[in-house]
């Protein structure tokens, strides 16, 4: 008919965007089209294939061309214990991975390994094996879980003739789970990579001295890989460019130069990034998209296999500049496929408007510090695709008869609301604001954090796009409205405020100080009127304290952020934002003030005491203060529901739900996980949900 003709035309893709979904090939296989999934860790190593499979199988779904597995470790001597790569290390570790390329080929992608070994970046905790590397340098992490009480030692020739057999027993192993390109890491501070850093090679045999010493031992694992697998595999590096394009090169303007030039096609891929881990993943707060050009865009010249870059790329337009513009040949990727691993397919569609773009918050980098499966902030879904089978775009129909209200809009409310919708329910959304959005409104309007809209952005357009969705905004919804209301359920998303509540030496919250120049951040953002000085005190230790700085440093000239901790925002060690935020306040001349608590305040001052020695007081002087510590749930309408309502009384308390910050307050990822599962479980009972969990396999 003419209706489904003229949706055919609106679904088609744009033709803008053919040359993204050009096959690139890469040695002896063939990538259907130019999205590249990039190696990246999700927090499950070796010890949780089934999570890794499922997680890896949406990406190739979603139309990734290729999908890589994470970092895997060669040999008990690249031991990165806590952290969880995945290992071949014998013929008993290919079945987990042959399991993952299953999943991965059965949507025609082609699967990807990262083999590693990481020299004296290991510490070798749990395999207790002395760290090797080319010279016995050790390097030093800024990260204190990673700091190696033992040296590593210098490796000899027969160490070296032992790494080379590694790598080709296990790309002899990974070709045997199925995978179609295998990686050799020449990067991030890993084994190959150390021997190429002069200042971490000082060999003076034929491994050391000259830069076509320092290449030799990546060229000879390059050659035998590709003898021993190079028949039906592509043999990819992946190397971190950074370091050396400081370095001036004999010939050329910069080693790395060289090195590319020196190799060039002896790879069948080039896949090139910064060489420091919290560079790479920097956040949407202090870089933008594709931010790693100047580190790859000299390769292309140098070589005539394809080259790949990261740059948390989510707009179609700058992926094809990429191409056009001879910087990539595939657009690799890591956080926007976690984010949506649907992009490339919505692209293909026409349906660019529904990718559910990154907003680069790095909370995914966290989970891999916690060791733990990957969270993210936009999609609830990674990471519960095979524990809780969740997919990121299918979710089972439900009753549309059901009349469902969800009050409040913020990540949760929003979330829920798009799940019923979407699942074909009957629903009523009210807001009490003029705007959708909640907390995400006025978060993303504090200094670096306007990507942070999307959150609020991606589910706003689909809601308003679903009939069964009705929107009230200016509506603050009472128990006595719901009392009165025919709906089968409803969903308190009512979310949270911060509090003055301070922090005891024990480390608890205990009531702060009555003071008319004390202020919460809801206050600060309401655009309240401060006396100078501004003291901070934070012990969120996360964006809010840090950011709210950086927001108030344009109207005030004296800020002071104090905090019990050894570090400004000290959580973001954990989402690698740290050392950049310090950086900012350094720059912005903001006064810190580490390990310190605030134990009172009058007119014009605050005291505050060590962490350390109590009788150490210290006396700062504050017009202001602004605590950002511990939020309150706003939790009274639904305390009210259960408690004694005519709606609990007659539809029962399980129709009565709370989600997001109103339960416990917490990060957005929270509240739209807790929005995702009530949307998805509220037709079920307990016995009736999923939840699977990987098992260790035992011996025989
Ligand atoms: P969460 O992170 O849990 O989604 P937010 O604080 O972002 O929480 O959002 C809560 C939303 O709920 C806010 O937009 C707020 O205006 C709205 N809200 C709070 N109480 C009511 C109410 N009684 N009726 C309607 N909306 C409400
Ligand atoms: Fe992007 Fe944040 Fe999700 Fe990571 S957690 S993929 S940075 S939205």
């Amino acid at each position: 008919t003419w209706v489904h003709f003229f949706v055919r035309i609106m679904m088609s893709r744009n033709s803008r965007y053919d040359i993204l979904f050009d096959p690139v090939k890469i040695g002896p296989v063939t990538a259907p089209n130019r999205f590249y999934q990039t190696p990246h860790a999700i927090g499950t190593g070796h010890q949780m294939p089934h999570i890794d499979a499922a997680m890896r199988e949406v990406r190739a779904e979603g139309g990734w061309g290729v999908v890589n597995t994470g970092y895997c470790s060669i040999h008990p001597s690249s031991d990165d214990s806590p952290l969880l790569p995945s290992r071949l290390w014998d013929d008993e570790d290919v079945r987990e991975h042959a399991l993952v390329v299953d999943a991965i080929h059965r949507h025609d992608s082609l699967a990807g390994i990262e083999l590693y070994h990481g020299g004296s970046s290991c510490a070798n905790k749990s395999t207790r094996i002395t760290p090797i590397s080319a010279s016995g340098v050790s390097i030093n992490s800024t990260y204190p879980g990673w700091i190696s009480l033992t040296q590593s030692r210098s490796m000899d020739h027969k160490d070296i003739a032992d790494m080379r057999s590694w790598y080709v027993d296990a790309a002899r192993r990974a070709k045997s789970a199925g995978f179609d390109i295998v990686y050799i890491y020449a990067g991030m501070s890993f084994g190959p990579y150390q021997f190429l850093l002069p200042w971490l090679n000082k060999r003076t045999d034929e491994y050391g001295g000259s830069l076509k010493n320092r290449v030799r031992l990546m060229r000879e694992i390059l050659e035998d890989m590709k003898e021993a697998i190079g028949d039906s595999c592509a043999v990819a590096i992946r190397f971190s460019s950074d370091d050396l394009l400081k370095v001036k090169g004999e010939k050329m303007e910069s080693e790395a130069h060289e090195i590319v030039s020196m190799l060039s096609d002896l790879p069948d891929l080039w896949d090139i990034k910064s060489s420091d881990w919290t560079v790479e993943t920097a956040s949407a707060r202090f870089v933008g998209e594709g931010a790693q050009e100047s580190w790859n865009s000299f390769a292309k010249s140098l070589t005539s296999k394809p080259v790949v870059g990261v740059g948390r790329f989510t707009s179609p337009d700058e992926m094809v500049r990429q191409i056009r513009n001879g910087i990539l040949d595939l657009i690799g990727a890591a956080r926007p496929s976690i984010a949506d691993p649907f992009l490339p397919k919505k692209i293909d569609e026409g349906r660019e408007d529904e990718i559910r773009e990154c907003i680069g918050c790095n909370i995914c980098v966290s989970c891999y510090h916690d060791s733990v499966p990957v969270r993210c902030t936009q999609n609830p879904t990674a990471g519960e695709e095979w524990r809780k089978d969740w997919h990121p775009e299918r979710i089972p129909l439900g009753d549309s008869k059901k009349k469902v209200l969800v009050v409040g809009s913020g990540p949760a409310g929003l979330e829920c609301s798009r799940v019923l919708g979407q699942r074909g329910f009957s629903v009523t959304l009210a807001e009490k604001k003029k705007e959708l959005g909640g907390r995400i409104i006025r978060e993303s309007g504090l200094p670096g954090l306007a990507s942070w809209i999307r959150v609020r952005d991606y589910r706003t357009s689909l809601i308003k796009t679903m009939p069964n969705i009705d929107i009230y905004l200016d509506s603050p919804i009472s128990s006595e409205d719901i009392n009165h209301s025919d709906y089968d359920q409803v969903v308190i998303a009512t979310g949270s405020r911060w509090s003055t509540d301070i922090l005891s030496d024990s480390g608890y919250p205990i009531p702060g100080f009555q003071n008319n120049r004390i202020f919460t951040p809801d206050q600060i953002l309401e655009g309240v009127t401060l006396l100078e000085p501004v003291v901070i005190y934070d012990f969120d230790h996360y964006y809010m304290g840090g950011c709210l700085a950086e927001l108030l440093r344009e109207r005030h000239k004296e800020i002071t952020l104090v905090t019990p901790a050894n570090a400004v925002s000290a959580w973001t060690s954990m989402n690698n934002e740290s050392w950049r935020i310090r950086s900012r306040m350094i720059e912005l001349e903001i006064e810190i003030l580490l390990e310190h608590y605030l134990i009172g305040m009058d007119e014009s001052h605050l005291q505050l005491t060590s962490i350390y020695n109590d009788s150490q007081i210290t006396t700062i002087e504050a017009g202001s203060l602004i605590i950002v510590g511990v939020r309150i749930a706003e939790d009274m309408l639904y305390k009210e529901l259960v408690a004694r309502s005519e709606f609990s009384e007659r539809s029962g308390l399980s129709n009565i739900k709370s989600i997001g910050d109103c339960v416990a307050p917490g990060t957005i990822a929270h509240a739209v996980y807790s929005g995702h599962e009530h949307g998805r479980n509220i037709d079920k009972e307990a016995s009736d949900i999923c939840y699977q969990v990987e098992r260790p396999s035992l011996h025989i």
